[in-house]
């Protein structure tokens, strides 16, 4: 499949490089602050092997957002949709990703949809396990799985950056405890959370990732199935609708492959039945995506007639 096309993805990162140019890393989680603006990387996944396309593909990166679609997978294997639904909704915002307006204005107070902080917060506060550790080993080993990188795990430099900071994300969820959708201590979710963030992933892992989403869950070895094919449904149909944050509809439009970005500048894309693209380039929009990396992605949607539309 794809991986003779390889020089072609590499021509392709020449074309859209400039792009870097025209974003910023994200600095608001200071151990972000430090990336290189000018990576652009990216590595392809169709069961059979990877083809990187720049020098970087190798380069580590800390999940942030992408970790949403992860935790609703294992939140929804843990309860079912009925509960994890009854806690957060359905629908695309059209606010910022950290947006606390939505949860006021709508009542009951619940946040829109498990793309967005408030909604990961409240998925990430549904997740089994006795203590943050528990939890925090369990999602390990599921991204362990679907990447099938057993040495993955987060970056606790990253993890203590965005707790020490994340009072936006705090008030989030004081605002949704205060309306009871979630209980419990607020620091152990946050600790939880921030951790969930800071996991570790290069492109490779992050392309077999999109794979197993894109195979509705099937493993590498397609012997032993690691999510439900409705639950890979559930979760791909978000990242149609929210998984670009509140440039959704354009990414639909000009891309049209249900993907996931994060404010690390990672973007996982799966391509149904059998391809899984994991992106990084740390330049990012102001809406918080990668810039050059949406534009990666347009070119080789375009090239290869990958959207889903
Ligand atoms: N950890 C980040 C936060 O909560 C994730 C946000 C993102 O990637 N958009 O702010």
């Amino acid at each position: 499949m794809l991986c003779q096309y390889k020089n072609e993805l590499k021509e392709m990162i020449e074309e859209v490089k400039g792009f870097t140019n025209q974003g910023k890393v994200a600095d608001y989680i200071p151990a972000l602050a430090d990336a290189n603006s000018s990576t652009l990387a990216v590595a392809i996944f169709n069961g059979n092997d990877t083809c990187f396309s720049a020098g970087q593909s190798n380069e580590r990166f800390t999940l942030q957002s992408i970790s949403k679609v992860l935790t609703l997978a294992l939140a929804l294997m843990d309860h079912g949709g009925e509960l994890v639904f009854s806690k957060v909704g359905m629908e695309p915002t059209g606010d910022p990703f950290n947006s606390i307006i939505k949860l006021e204005s709508h009542a009951p107070s619940k946040p829109l949809n498990p793309m967005i902080n408030a909604g990961a917060l409240a998925v990430s506060h549904l997740i089994k396990g006795a203590s943050t550790e528990e939890k925090l080993e369990r999602l390990l080993n599921f991204v362990r799985r679907l990447s099938g990188n057993d040495s993955i795990t987060y970056n606790s430099e990253v993890a203590k950056s965005e707790f020490e900071t994340a009072d936006l994300n705090r008030s989030l969820v004081y605002f949704m405890k205060q309306h009871g959708v979630i209980t419990g201590n607020v620091e152990d979710l946050l600790d939880f959370y921030t951790k969930q963030c800071a996991i570790e992933v290069d492109c490779h892992d992050l392309a077999k990732i999109g794979y197993a989403l894109a195979t509705d869950g099937a493993a590498m070895n397609q012997e032993e199935e690691i999510m439900n094919p409705y639950i890979a449904r559930i979760v791909k149909t978000f990242m149609v609708t929210c998984g670009m944050y509140n440039a959704s509809g354009e990414f639909a439009i000009k891309v049209g492959i249900p993907a996931k970005s994060g404010v690390s500048g990672g973007i996982v894309g799966a391509v149904p039945n059998g391809m899984g693209i994991g992106i990084y380039g740390p330049a990012l929009d102001e809406k918080g995506n990668s810039v050059a990396g949406m534009k990666l992605l347009e070119a080789i949607s375009a090239r290869y007639r990958l959207s889903i539309f």
